[in-house]
């Protein structure tokens, strides 16, 4: 594998360089880059190249294997992937089909996109995006013709078109269904949405306004910042899994829809395999009345898919109650579920219902249900069982009819190896579960997500932000997310706030609470030569210490300046003339490079 950063840059090399690596582009630029990666080869200085690219692939037929690069691929027939098609338009309906395509193309053009990214982290904005073209060729889809594309990182405006030839989803749909009335190309579509949105760490929007399906010659698309296409809402339908989960029970009344939690807690965003598995399954399960257990990390959304999971149910226009168990003191919780009768214990003044009756004929979520007492653990039990409860110091059995939707980021089967919950509960809770994968394991929403917590939290704290540099787009993109979505609500809440009005959000603005600094964020290189071929590919993923810890010299030329910068004045523990005369440069450059990052000096 090529290392391209591995040669040692010095500081006045990186500060002649500074700004170079920004990513503005024209079309001048890309068509000059277009024709350098059509001519140049392999040892070229320009990175990625045709041949750069063709080098990714490579077939194991020994054990079964082709790769792109650390990705497994398989070669399909066109003819197979039409039939599924086919089945798919007319077993789900054309809209639906095409929203499954549409994503399944963001997933593979998202992860060609952070394939560059980690084999040619240095490379030119406009040689990054041609590669997508090119890799799509390479992969058999469509060859790509640029008509033109620009980028400005100041606005995080992107403007594209292309002609695409022998697209191949054209061919099995034309073969299906002969010449009609709208595009088909969803699933390409979806790549180029992907790809360039991965790539530029902004929502950009790709859209098929002509297409061979329709009796055209070729196909034309466009792409746009998704702020700036008119009519985006109708291409979005396809990305997000909103739409795609359906409402199958009339609408809530709007008095039912006020009391649930507002955006962003009304939207799920999502395209990733990981992600739509898990949507499947709150689909399937949501028309029922069977309990639900949710399992997985904090912060991966359990709470948002139980409220989707009460809205889209035939529950929905009855109340949906939330309780979190480790928010409950000990002391409460039976009271607080079941309720009390006047002169239970002192202090009950008055009778009260518990959440159980408040949830009567609706859902009652239960969050961190690992955490509940064996007592309570009793009464819940009895009262799924029963279908009843007693309140605390009642003797009247109450009837209740509650659909009870449990959460946990505990391993619940543990809990009962080692005696701390009730195997016969955990066995009525868990009669349909559905695991919440991390945010790591479903990086191809990353962009997504972001793009979605940007434009809500502008809009919440009345703000204008142009979008992201490259330095805290690879980032945000790396990083490992140990509070998963709500760890990233969070930063992008605080790059929001942070940033200065109409400017793009940088790395610093994105880490600046420090306990997220010490990660390995930098660009990570994989294993050498040997990590090609045969080699799980989770073990080579983006954690491999050793090879990030070297990292200072992997990443854009800004990030290797701050990097050295912060290495020197460490060494020189703060004194910045001691550091300045390390790193060859003056003090007071050093001090303008410092207050410039807003490096404490
Ligand atoms: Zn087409």
């Amino acid at each position: 594998m090529k290392n391209t950063t591995g040669d040692r840059i010095s500081l006045a090399e990186v500060a002649r360089a500074t700004g170079a690596g920004l990513g503005r582009f024209d079309s001048a630029d890309v068509a000059r880059a277009m024709s350098r990666f059509e001519t140049s080869h392999v040892g070229s200085e320009i990175h990625p190249t045709v041949g750069d690219i063709s080098e990714c692939l490579f077939f194991s037929p020994g054990d079964g294997r082709i790769w792109l690069q650390d990705q497994r691929m398989v070669l399909l027939h066109t003819d197979a992937l039409g039939s599924l098609r086919r089945e798919l338009v007319d077993t789900l309906g054309i809209d639906k089909a095409r929203g499954l395509f549409t994503r399944a193309g963001y997933v593979g053009g998202a992860r060609d996109a952070q394939l560059v990214r980690k084999q040619w982290p240095d490379a030119e904005p406009q040689a990054a995006a041609i590669a997508g073209t090119r890799l799509h060729a390479l992969e058999g889809v469509v060859k790509v013709e640029l008509v033109h594309a620009s980028y400005d990182p100041e606005t995080g405006d992107y403007e594209g078109e292309f002609i695409w030839h022998n697209s191949s989803e054209d061919d099995e749909h034309i073969a299906a269904y002969g010449i009609g009335g709208s595009p088909a190309c969803w699933m390409q579509v979806g790549y180029a949405t992907g790809f360039v949105s991965t790539l530029f760490g902004k929502l950009i929007v790709f859209r098929e306004i002509g297409c061979r399906s329709m009796g055209e010659p070729h196909c034309r698309i466009i792409g746009r910042s998704a702020d700036r296409l008119e009519g985006v809402e109708e291409d979005l339908r396809y990305l997000r899994v909103r739409d795609f989960v359906g409402m199958p029970y009339p609408v809530p009344a709007m008095k039912r829809q006020a009391d649930l939690p507002p955006a962003p807690g009304d939207t799920m965003v999502g395209a990733s395999s990981a992600f739509n598995a898990a949507c499947h399954l709150l689909h399937r399960v949501a028309p029922t009345s069977a309990a639900v257990l949710f399992t997985g990390e904090s912060g991966v959304g359990k709470e948002k898919f139980a409220t989707m999971l009460h809205r889209i149910s035939r529950r929905a226009d009855k109340p949906f109650v939330a309780v979190n168990c480790a928010a409950l003191p000990e002391n409460l919780v039976e009271s607080e579920l079941f309720g009390v009768e006047r002169g239970a214990y002192t202090g009950a003044s008055h009778s009260r219902a518990g959440r159980f009756e408040r949830a009567d004929g609706g859902t009652l979520f239960l969050d961190e249900i690992g955490t509940l007492s064996h007592v309570a653990q009793s009464k819940l039990l009895r009262a799924l069982q029963e279908g009843e409860i007693e309140r605390v110091g009642g003797t009247r059995v109450v009837k209740v009819d509650v659909r009870v939707i449990a959460a946990t980021n505990e391993d619940l089967r543990r809990a009962v190896r080692e005696g701390r919950f009730r195997e016969d509960l955990f066995f009525r809770l868990n009669v349909f579960p559905i695991h919440l994968p991390p945010l790591r394991e479903r990086r191809d929403d990353v962009p997504l997500l972001m793009s979605h917590f940007l434009q809500h939290y502008c809009a919440k704290h009345d703000r204008r932000v142009a979008g992201f540099t490259q330095a805290a787009l690879r980032t945000l993109l790396n990083y490992d997310y140990p509070g998963n979505i709500r760890e990233l609500q969070n930063l992008m809440e605080r790059a929001v706030i942070v940033v200065p009005e109409g400017e793009l959000i940088d790395a610093h603005h994105v880490l600046s609470s420090g306990e997220t600094l010490d990660k390995p964020v930098l660009s990570v290189q994989l294993a050498g030569e040997s990590g090609r071929l045969g080699q799980d590919p989770v073990a080579t993923a983006p954690t491999a210490g050793p090879v990030a810890r070297q990292a200072p010299l992997a990443g854009t030329l800004p990030e290797v300046e701050e990097a050295l910068m912060r290495q020197a004045l460490a060494q020189a523990r703060g004194n910045v003339s001691v550091a300045a005369r390390t790193l060859g440069i003056t003090r007071p450059q050093l001090a303008y490079r410092m207050k410039k990052l807003g490096l404490p000096g």
